[in-house]
C-alpha cells in the first residue's frame, strides 16, 4: 500500500473523545489531533479551562466540551454517550487524566486516603474509560484505546508511591484489555513520558524560584537524566506519540507501553557519566 504522508490528515474523520484534555498533555494533544483532521470531545473537570480551548479553538472547529470526573462511572458513560450523540461514534480514546499525589512523602508517612484518590483517577479512571469506550467500539469491530502511563510505569523513584503503583496498573490494564479486544479489531497501548512541564509538575517546585528558575532547574535535571541531547520534552511530544498511536499507520500496534523519553529507561546515564570521566 502506498502512503504519502503530506496529501492527507492523518485523522481525517475520525472522533476523539481525550479526557484530562483541558490543559498539558491533554490539551497538546486536542490540539494536534483537530489539526489533523480529527472532531474531538474534551471531558474534564476544569470546565473554565475547557471552554477557553474550545474559544481558542473557533466556532468553525469540530470540538465539544463535557465536565466529566473520569473517577466517576456515570460521567465517564455521560461523555461516551455525548460523544456519540454529537459526532456519531468514537474512533480513540485518549485516557489522559491524572494526578501525582504528595510528592514528598514516604511510605511510612504516605496517607492511604490520599493513595486512595489517586488510583481512583488515575487507574479507576482508565478502566472505565475502556469499559465505555469498548461498548461503542466491539460493534464496529475498530477502535484505538491510549492511556497516558508515565516513566513511573517503569522505574521507581520518580514519582510519589501512589502514583508508581497507579501507572504501573495502567501498563496492566493496556495488555489486559489489549488481549481481550484484539479480536474485536480494537488497539489498545499506552504512552509513557518522561517529565513534561505542566500542572502536575511545575507546583512541585517552590513558588518563591520563579517560573523561569524553576523551567531552567526542570531542564537541567531532566536533560542530564535523558540520554538523547539538544532536545526538551514538550508536551506537544508526547501528542504526536498519542498520534501515531490513533491513527491507522499504527494499525498493527497493540498492547504497546510506548516511551517518550530520550531513551532515559534504555540508558544508565549515571554510568555513562562514570565511564566518561574514566575515559577522561
Ligand atoms: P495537567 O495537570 O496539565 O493535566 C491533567 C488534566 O487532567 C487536567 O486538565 C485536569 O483537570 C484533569 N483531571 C484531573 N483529575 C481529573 C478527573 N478526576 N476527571 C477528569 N479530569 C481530571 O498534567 P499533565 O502533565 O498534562 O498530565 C496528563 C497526564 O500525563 C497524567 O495522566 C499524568 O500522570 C501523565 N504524565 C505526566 C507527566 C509530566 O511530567 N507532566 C509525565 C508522565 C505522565
Amino acid at each position: 500500500m502506498e502512503f504519502d504522508m503530506h496529501s492527507s490528515y492523518w485523522l481525517e474523520g475520525k472522533v476523539a473523545l481525550i479526557t484530562g484534555g483541558a490543559s498539558g498533555i491533554g490539551e497538546a494533544t486536542v490540539r494536534l489531533f483537530i489539526k489533523q483532521g480529527a472532531k474531538v470531545c474534551i471531558a474534564d473537570i476544569q470546565d473554565e479551562l475547557g471552554e477557553q480551548i474550545l474559544k481558542a479553538l473557533g466556532s468553525g472547529t469540530h470540538a465539544r466540551f463535557i465536565h466529566c470526573d473520569v473517577s466517576k462511572e456515570d460521567d465517564i458513560s455521560k461523555a461516551v454517550d455525548f460523544t456519540v450523540e454529537t459526532f456519531g461514534t468514537i474512533d480513540i480514546l485518549v485516557n489522559n487524566a491524572g494526578i501525582i499525589g504528595n510528592m514528598f512523602a514516604d511510605i511510612t508517612e504516605a496517607d492511604l486516603q490520599e493513595l486512595k484518590k489517586v488510583f481512583e483517577i488515575n487507574v479507576d479512571g482508565v478502566f472505565l474509560g475502556m469499559k465505555h469506550a469498548a461498548r461503542v467500539m466491539i460493534p464496529r469491530g475498530k477502535g484505538s484505546i491510549i492511556s497516558t502511563a508515565s516513566l513511573a510505569s517503569i522505574l521507581g523513584g520518580l514519582g510519589p508511591i501512589g502514583y508508581t503503583g497507579s501507572k504501573h496498573a495502567v501498563v496492566g490494564l493496556t495488555k489486559s484489555v489489549a488481549s481481550e479486544l484484539g479480536k474485536h479489531g480494537i488497539r489498545v497501548n499506552c504512552v509513557s513520558p518522561a517529565g513534561v512541564p505542566s500542572r502536575l509538575t511545575l507546583p512541585l517546585f517552590p513558588a518563591w524560584l520563579g517560573k523561569a528558575a524553576v523551567l531552567k532547574i526542570y531542564f537541567a535535571v531532566t536533560g542530564y537524566y535523558a540520554n538523547l541531547k539538544g532536545v526538551h520534552l514538550e508536551a506537544n511530544d508526547v501528542a504526536e506519540a498519542m498520534l501515531f498511536l490513533a491513527s491507522d499507520e499504527a494499525r498493527y500496534v497493540s498492547g504497546l507501553n510506548l516511551t517518550v523519553d530520550g531513551g532515559q529507561t534504555v540508558v544508565n546515564s549515571p554510568f555513562r557519566l562514570i565511564i566518561s570521566i574514566m575515559r577522561w
